[in-house]
Order: structure tokens, then sequence, then C-alpha cells
């Protein structure tokens, strides 16, 4: 929007606009620095089950650490490697990085989690998703059916048919395949039956409202009876407190991500033994990391 400062002189920016144009060209700027020279690693958070807290699978999410900045969040840097399409690249790594982490906790003992990766819309459009999964795969020796992708319910519904089908052929394969953010992406529950998926994430926001609003309880008792019924998994994002842990618990949710349990780390201490991202030390399948 066109404004004058008073002097008769037009601006095209705001001083906020301006602020954010800077930031976002600094971030791309440090985010080419950043991907050639390797700065980020990526964190794991458990998402277990209901009953007993024994991790079903975790959820690999990248960090980068700044040197001047800190650490900055992936809700400010993925949207812009996705604008820039460095999230390819970046992309290409966090798969590779994230199947040879599984792999290797699995040589450790660690052999019935899976690892569950985000993969954006971007990637789904420009890579060859089959062959560019079954590469990694290849690479690090992971099976098919140690990987899951998390793509986002709006990603999921403008998808073409050609993703979809790439999407199917990985399932056949072994690959699971989540729908992330669910509720959040406007489709209809009806279309859930057509897409190629095994899990459903339902969004956080409604773990959150839940306890306050009833039409929010309304919502994920409906998405959970509808995905049973579709034989799909399903797990509740998000959750902090033990009464939206019951809640989940009692709408027939069998799995729970969330602070509660564990914050997403780089090193666990599961059971007696420790499992590390760096280092691989021996985490055993069905311990509990948190008990209610
Ligand atoms: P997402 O895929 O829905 O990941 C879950 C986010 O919720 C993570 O945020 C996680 O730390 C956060 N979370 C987990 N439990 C709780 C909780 O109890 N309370 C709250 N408030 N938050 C919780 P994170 O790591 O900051 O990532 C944010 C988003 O950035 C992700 O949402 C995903 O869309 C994107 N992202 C993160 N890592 C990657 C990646 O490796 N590749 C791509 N393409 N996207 C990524
Ligand atoms: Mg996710
Ligand atoms: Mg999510
Ligand atoms: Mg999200």
């Amino acid at each position: 929007r066109a404004k004058t400062d008073g002097r008769g002189i037009f601006r095209v920016y705001s001083p906020e606009m301006g602020n954010k144009m800077r930031r976002y060209h600094y971030l791309l700027e440090e985010l080419r620095l950043a991907i050639s020279s390797n700065s980020f690693h990526m964190s794991f958070q458990p998402i277990v089950h209901v009953e007993d807290c024994a991790i079903d699978y975790f959820e690999a999410l990248i960090r980068w650490q700044h040197p001047i900045e800190g650490l900055i969040p992936p809700s400010e840097f993925i949207p812009i490697a996705e604008e820039s399409n460095l999230i390819l690249e970046l992309g290409d790594w966090i798969l590779l990085e994230s199947c040879r982490q599984m792999s290797a906790w699995h040589n450790a003992g660690m052999k019935k989690v899976k690892i569950s990766v985000n993969v954006s819309g971007i990637q789904l459009k420009h890579r060859d998703i089959y062959n560019w999964v079954m590469d990694s795969l290849n690479k690090t020796g992971l099976p098919a059916s140690s990987l899951m992708l998390e793509i986002t319910e709006s990603t999921l519904i403008t998808a073409s048919e050609d993703i979809i089908q790439q999407l199917d052929s990985c399932r056949k394969a072994g690959v699971s395949v989540a729908i992330d953010d669910f509720g959040t992406g406007f489709s209809s529950l009806s279309t859930l039956a057509d897409l190629p998926i095994d899990v459903i994430k339902i969004d956080k926001l409604f773990i959150t409202q839940a306890n306050e609003n009833p039409k929010y309880l309304k919502i994920l008792n409906s998405i959970s009876e509808l995905g049973h019924q579709l034989g799909l998994k399903i797990v509740a994002e998000g959750v902090e407190q033990i009464d939206q842990f019951e809640l989940v618990k009692n709408l027939g949710i069998r799995c729970v991500q969330g602070y509660l349990v564990s914050r997403p780390e780089t090193s666990y201490n599961v059971g007696s033994k420790v499992l590390t991202g760096n280092v691989n030390h021996i985490a055993t399948t069905g311990t509990s990391v948190w008990l209610p």
C-alpha cells in the first residue's frame, strides 16, 4: 500500500513490511550458507501407545542452530526453504539423515521402532518420490516398513494424481504414510477413504480446545470413530496435560505425541538405557519413556 510520509514522498512499503522483507532475505542467505556448511541436526520425538507409553515411532524434526540467532524454529525457516526450493536439497539430507539414524538405532538393538519424516508439497512435486525414498532406504539399509512419510492434509488434498500414485507405490513397498495436522486443511471426512494413508495425526488445535469447547470434542470424536472404521491408526498431537491424555484415551485414540510424554530430543533416557542421536547406546522396544 502506497502512502505519503507527509512531505509528498510516497512509500510502497511500510517500515514493518521492510523489516519482514529484510528478515526474509537475511534468512534466505543464511539458509543457503547453512545448507552448504551443513549446520542442521535432527531431533526426535516419540509417539507412544496410550496403554503402556511404549514407543511406536519417532518423528524426525529438523533443528537449525544459527551462530548468532540461536535456534531458529522450523515454522520460520521451512516456509522460506519451500518458497526458494531450498527444501529440495535440505529435504534430501533430512530423509537420508533420518533413515541413517534409525538404521543405526536398529543395529544397536532397537528393532521395531519406526522413523517418520515430514515431506513438503514442493518435494512431492519436484522429486520422483518413489525412487527418492527407495534410494535413501538402499543407502542406509533401513527396511521400508520402518519408514513413514508425514504429509499435511492441505498438501495431500491438493496433490496430483501422479503424486497420489507414487505415494501408493511407496505404501505397496512397505512405507507408511501419515496425514499430518489433520482437521486444519478443510478436507471432508469422506476424502479420508480415498487417500493413500495409514495414519491420521490430529492437529494439536483439537487437543488444546477439546476440554474447553464441546464442538472440538465432537469433531475429535467423529474423526476417531471414522478413522478406526477405515482401519487407520490415529495419533493425537500436542498432548501437554494429563487431562488431555485421559480424554484422548477415553475417545479410543491409541497413540499420543506431546510434551507431556517427551519433547523432541537428540538423546533419550529410555528406561535405564540411553538413546542418543550421535552415540549408539542401546534402547529396547517396549520400554516406557513416561508413565501416567
Ligand atoms: P509438525 O510436523 O506438525 O510437527 C509437530 C510439531 O509440534 C513440532 O514442532 C513439535 O516440536 C511440536 N510439538 C510436539 N509436541 C508438542 C506439544 O505438546 N505442544 C506443542 N505446543 N507443540 C508440540 P517443530 O519441531 O517446531 O516443527 C514445526 C513444523 O515445522 C512441523 O510441524 C513441520 O510442519 C515443520 N517441520 C519440522 N521439521 C521438519 C522437517 O524435517 N521437514 C519438513 N518438511 N518440515 C519440518
Ligand atoms: Mg509432522
Ligand atoms: Mg503435525
Ligand atoms: Mg504442524
